[in-house]
């Protein structure tokens, strides 16, 4: 399919199509706007899905290098047009029920499992006794529980849908179990290679990888809510910006909250002051007020006390007004110098 001359299309384009990187796919499926027909068309593309529009074409197989640079860059030719509701639908059920099992510890994912298991065997012992019903004409069975419902109640997850869960848990989501080859590699290693039908299929089993073998988790960026991938577990941001824009916000909070100690300290009288180290007391303050939710520590406080962002930084207590105080305003001011003349 591809020309040789490829010397025009960039290499990291070229290698974006060639190899994928699933974890980046799946992480860009969490945050895919539903609403938005271009990005379902790149993230489309980026997996590897080929609207049917262009299989139908008699001509599809054959690509000019232009058209192959134009795809690799893109998204394989999707347009909006070609995201249909039914694509929509598949799409954000499939986003909905894998973004539920990354959050997922390893227990809970061992735990359902165990339970879409349950959740197959009692869909087909329902069918069973529904045909039996059917057959021996008593409707009365009819009134059976539906599986279904059962199933996400035990999860705690109404609003997925039950049979894509089930098979995203016992097998690939789109099917129970798929083809692996096992060999050993030159070092003498046993080696399993997984063979995916579909890119939902190798999303789903990367999921399984990473819930079984890898620290990995999925969880909100602190500040903007996307998902991203927990590779260590202190990992919190989906982007610089976003840590840079956090840390910053964090660090005014506590300089606000030193300054407002600070100046509680100032009001203290004297003898409760006597042998007490200002810092201390005001760490002690903040963490007492604030349940230790920034942890302040005294060395950090001792610095701030002493640099001009503390003095620079205005607090709410100073831009409130004291109650009681009188506010001489300007016309207040040129009433009494009226006044004396
Ligand atoms: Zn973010």
């Amino acid at each position: 399919m591809f020309p040789r001359d490829i010397g025009s299309i960039e290499r990291a384009k070229l290698d974006a199509i060639l190899i994928r990187n699933w974890r980046e796919i799946r992480t860009n499926l969490l945050n895919l706007d539903m609403d938005r027909p271009d990005s379902l068309c790149s993230w489309l593309g980026s997996a590897g899905y080929v609207p049917e529009a262009m299989l139908e074409c008699p001509n599809a197989l054959y690509y000019t290098p232009g058209d192959v640079e134009r795809m690799a860059a893109s998204n394989l030719g999707w347009r909006p047009k070609f995201v249909t509701d039914g694509i929509r639908r598949w799409l954000k059920m499939h986003r909905d029920v894998f973004a539920w099992l990354r959050r997922l510890n390893e227990n809970q994912f061992r735990e359902a499992i165990k339970a879409a298991h349950e959740y197959r065997t009692a869909q087909y012992e329902t069918d069973q006794t529904r045909v039996n019903a059917i057959l021996s004409e008593k409707p009365r069975t009819l009134l059976l529980k539906d599986p279904a419902k059962t199933f996400l109640e035990t999860l705690g997850a109404p609003n997925l849908d039950a049979s894509v869960l089930g098979l995203a848990l016992r097998g690939t989501s789109e099917s129970e179990r798929l083809a692996a080859y096992l060999y050993w590699d030159k070092e003498g290693f046993p080696t399993v290679t997984a063979r995916c039908d579909s890119p939902i299929e190798a999303l789903c089993l990367s999921i399984h990888i990473d819930q079984n073998f890898s620290q990995r988790r999925a969880v909100n960026c602190a500040r903007c809510g996307k998902w991203l991938d927990q590779i260590r577990g202190r990992d919190r941001f989906c982007s610089k910006e976003c840590r840079n824009f956090y840390t910053t916000a964090e660090r005014r909070k506590k300089i606000g909250l030193v300054k407002r100690a600070a100046q509680d300290w100032t009001t203290l009288p004297a003898q409760k002051k006597a042998n007490r180290d200002r810092a201390e007391w005001i760490v002690s303050q903040v963490n007492k007020q604030t349940a230790d939710e920034y942890a302040l520590e005294v060395s950090w406080v001792r610095k701030m006390l002493g640099s001009s962002e503390l003095k620079s930084q205005r607090t709410r207590a100073q831009n409130k007004p004291v109650p009681g105080a009188k506010t001489v305003t300007r016309r207040g001011r040129a009433a009494k110098r009226a006044e004396r003349e």
